[in-house]
């Protein structure tokens, strides 16, 4: 098994006809399944694990530095520079929020609409952008508000949408918003596991993700970048770890600086390993071959859909996209779709607004204008990665096929 070999990849299904079928997953961008890399860690480290930071025996001293260089390897896969910072956090809602606690009081968070809820609904101060039609748009929305604008400023922006897929502008956006002295937050939930992500390459100045949607598994996300704001912030869980003294007084202490101020209470040390396995195997894995596969999934998958299916976008069928995509499905409701798809053909999607109801009550009230669906129904979800086969979306086609129209 290669360390990005998918753990459980044979999982079997019984479908009400008695039959046994491989289980096709095709929900990735909810919760990717485990790769061996990350499986492997934590097995390793079972046996052997103790307290984090704290203790001087054998299995905390292990501990302690496992932790620490699962640090080490999720700064180097996020491309961190000198004076960014990794911590860890539950997932990226967490990560999303803690970063929404530390920004500089009275700081506007630019935002567009078309975002998951973890990054709708963190900021303390949002200025509402529209979900642009055109990355283009995108800009010059960006441009508009950071002209309006008085006073500090920051744009937080996804990487890849959860919704359509498609990858958003990120190195132009920060371009702009560096221009005009203003922070750029990246939610890289989607993006980080299809694509690289590189602090540096994207320009960006935070990101944020989760283990679970790469391939590790759960209770374990991640925040890097400029840790100047962390360090100015207060701790995001006030406790052990997170306190660097404390006196007999209340208001008598010290807080911890560096990444230990944000992660109060005894740390997730499988949930930070796991991650960084997953980490380490993505940074030395051809990425430009599993993206090409994703690709080949997509094409495929397309090619197969059913008449009058139609797949959403907000840029365009043309514009870059990682493995996910939502479908309107006519005179159909998607969750009866998906139900069937799960109970009748062994095979897992999601259907809904997916945490992103400004998003997705766009895109269907768009589809008004050809009748595909109505407002609150949402859309129909199929995403894939890591150990997707073709089979698995010939599956997808087939069986969605057999239920819209029959
Ligand atoms: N951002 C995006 C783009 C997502 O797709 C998700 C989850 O679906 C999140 C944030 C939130 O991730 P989590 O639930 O792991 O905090």
């Amino acid at each position: 098994m290669s360390a990005l070999d998918i753990v459980g990849d044979d999982l079997k299904t019984e479908l009400p006809s008695g039959e046994t079928v491989r289980f096709a997953h095709l929900d990735y961008a909810a919760s990717a399944p485990c790769a061996q890399a990350a499986a492997q860690a934590v097995a390793e480290l079972l046996p052997r694990y103790g307290s984090v930071h704290r203790g001087t025996g054998v299995r905390s001293q292990t501990s302690t530095v496992a932790y620490e260089v699962a640090r080490d390897v999720v700064a180097e896969f996020v491309g961190a520079r000198p004076g960014d910072e990794v911590i860890f956090t539950r997932n990226t809602t967490d990560a999303l929020n803690l970063l929404a606690r530390a920004l500089p009081e009275g700081t506007t968070t630019i935002v567009f609409e078309g975002e998951h809820h973890a990054n709708l609904l963190p900021w303390p101060n949002p200025l509402r952008l529209p979900a642009p039609a055109s990355p283009e748009e995108a800009l010059n929305a960006v441009e508009g508000a950071l002209a309006r604008v008085t006073g500090p400023a920051v744009l937080t922006v996804t990487g890849a949408s959860n919704v359509t897929g498609e990858v958003w502008p990120i190195r132009e956006l920060s371009d702009l918003a560096h221009a005009h002295g203003v922070r750029v937050i990246v939610d890289a939930a989607q993006l980080a596991p299809h694509l690289p992500v590189s602090l540096d390459q994207l320009g960006a100045d935070y990101l944020a993700f989760s283990g679970h949607k790469l391939y590790a598994p759960f209770g374990a996300g991640v925040l890097a970048g400029r840790a100047d704001w962390l360090d100015a912030a207060g701790p995001y869980l006030h406790g052990g770890g997170a306190s660097a003294t404390v006196g007999d007084h209340p208001g008598e202490l010290t807080w911890a600086t560096g990444p230990a101020r944000h992660e109060g209470g005894t740390p997730n040390l499988l949930g930070a390993v796991s991650v960084a396995a997953v980490c380490a195997a993505l940074l030395t894995a051809d990425r430009d071959a599993l993206h090409r596969h994703e690709q080949r999934l997509l094409a495929r998958l397309r090619a197969g859909l059913p008449e009058g299916v139609r797949e959403v976008s907000l840029f365009g069928p043309d514009h870059p996209r990682v493995g996910i995509v939502s479908l309107a499905l006519p005179g159909h409701d998607p969750a009866q779709v998906a139900h069937r798809l799960g109970r009748d053909h062994g095979i897992g999607v999601r259907a809904g607004q997916f945490c992103a109801h400004p998003l997705v009550r766009r895109l269907v009230d768009t589809d008004r204008t050809d009748a595909c669906g109505s407002p609150g129904t949402g859309l129909l979800r199929a995403s894939w990665g890591l150990g997707s086969t073709e089979e698995d979306v010939d599956r997808f086609t087939r069986a969605l096929s057999g239920v819209v129209h029959s």
